[in-house]
């Protein structure tokens, strides 16, 4: 009964020492052990080392609890180590009373006389038993905490790297002619368009000293056709029936559609003019050639007329008159021209494109100017740098 009673001391001390701070476990611990007599001293010192070791690993517990984040360490330090009393109900032959002192500890711990051997073995099992346990128990606690510390670290990486994502430039197909997603950023807005930022073959340029030659011929082999037309948010653009052909030399293209800038992209020694009308032409193996009309203020023009009377009423959308235009009519009379390769004067700013500007501009009515004005004031990309381009122009 007496070692009972040390037992529950011993078991009293323990609990104190983890509900404590675990720096100081030790000391109480070992002295409720001073007044005990030698036998049962031992059992008081197993219990105080006992109390020590549980003190151990709650301190190695707080380091990566604390690195783990403030959430997860509290829980895990302010838990004590124990979750039960350490006294079995079957080791006493009366349960304790509830409230229990440190004094009565001492007075318990001081009234025990020398236990008997067996009784001796038996505590000291049951003590090594019951730290085994424990032992298992904050091993799986620190196990859980580190399970929770990599979940965690897992999820920072993850919001890190979609943080990553978020903070990357947004790829856009908008563009526009100022402002964000104007010409000068058009190379940053989509992967797709680096050419406008980096090309070195771009397009419009200042076209001046140029070299003149005998060029080829052009000849128009444009006829009456029908058309659909649309205002795609850029410009008006015309899209031709098939059966429209460009021939210079021995290169045959066929014209696709024509669109309108304001004021005319293209300058000529430094001088641009009121607008320009761009005829694109694509080849059988798809090498692209626009002709450049310079557009100024004079006498009407009845195919730009027939345009502005078929604009749809809203952007993107597709009209299709079922009458015919003839481009022809868009064409000045002599046949003169600079030429230069350059590119798309809009994302993707493609490269390769041969370049016809004619040297005679042709004329619209200052209403003819003034009505594309209100749609566009301004849809011209600024002039390139040549970077030594040849340019060649008719005798
Ligand atoms: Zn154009």
């Amino acid at each position: 009964m007496r070692n009972l009673i040390a037992l529950f001391a011993c078991s009293f001390v323990m609990l104190s020492a983890s509900a404590s701070d675990a720096p100081h476990a030790a000391k109480p611990a070992a002295e409720a052990a001073k007044p005990a007599p030698d036998a049962a001293k031992k059992t008081a010192d197993a219990a105080a080392k006992l109390a020590a070791e549980l003190a151990k690993p709650a301190k190695a517990i707080e380091k990566p609890a604390a690195e783990h984040g403030a959430k997860a360490a509290p829980s895990i330090v302010a838990k004590p180590l124990i979750d039960k009393p350490l006294i079995d109900k079957s080791l006493v032959e009366k349960p304790p009373k509830a409230a229990v002192t440190a004094a009565t500890a001492d007075k318990a711990a001081a009234a025990i006389s020398a236990p008997d051997d067996e009784d001796q073995v038996d505590l000291s099992v049951r003590i090594a038993e019951r730290l085994a346990e424990m032992r298992a128990k904050q091993a799986a606690r620190v196990a859980a905490a580190a399970k929770a510390k990599k979940a965690a670290d897992a999820r920072r990486k993850k919001e890190a790297a979609l943080a990553v994502v978020a903070a990357a430039p947004k790829v856009s197909t908008h563009w526009d002619y100022d402002g964000e997603f104007g010409p000068d950023n058009w190379g940053k807005i989509n992967p797709a368009w680096s050419q406008c930022g980096k090309g070195n073959r771009q397009s419009p340029i200042d076209i001046r000293d140029g070299i003149k030659v005998d060029l080829d011929e052009i000849d128009f082999d444009y006829r009456p056709s029908t058309f659909t037309e649309i205002d795609n948010g850029h410009t008006v653009q015309v899209n031709l029936a098939r059966g429209n052909f460009l021939n210079v030399g021995v290169e045959r293209f066929e014209l696709v559609q024509f669109h309108f800038h304001r004021p005319s992209e293209e300058k000529i020694n430094g001088k641009g003019t009121e607008m320009v009308i761009h005829l694109v032409h694509r080849d059988a193996r798809g090498r692209l050639a626009v002709v450049a009309v310079l557009l100024e203020r004079g006498k009407a023009n009845d195919a730009i007329q027939t345009v502005w009377n078929n604009i749809p009423l809203e952007k993107g959308q597709l009209g299709a008159p079922g009458i015919e235009l003839d481009a022809f009519e868009l064409l000045p009379n002599r046949r003169e021209y600079y030429t230069y390769m350059g590119s798309l004067t809009e994302p993707p700013c493609t490269e390769n494109v041969l370049w016809i500007v004619m040297k005679q501009p042709m004329t619209a009515s200052p209403a003819q100017m003034a009505l594309f004005s209100r749609l566009y004031p301004l849809n011209a990309r600024p002039v390139q740098a040549s970077e030594g381009r040849m340019v060649k122009e008719s005798n």
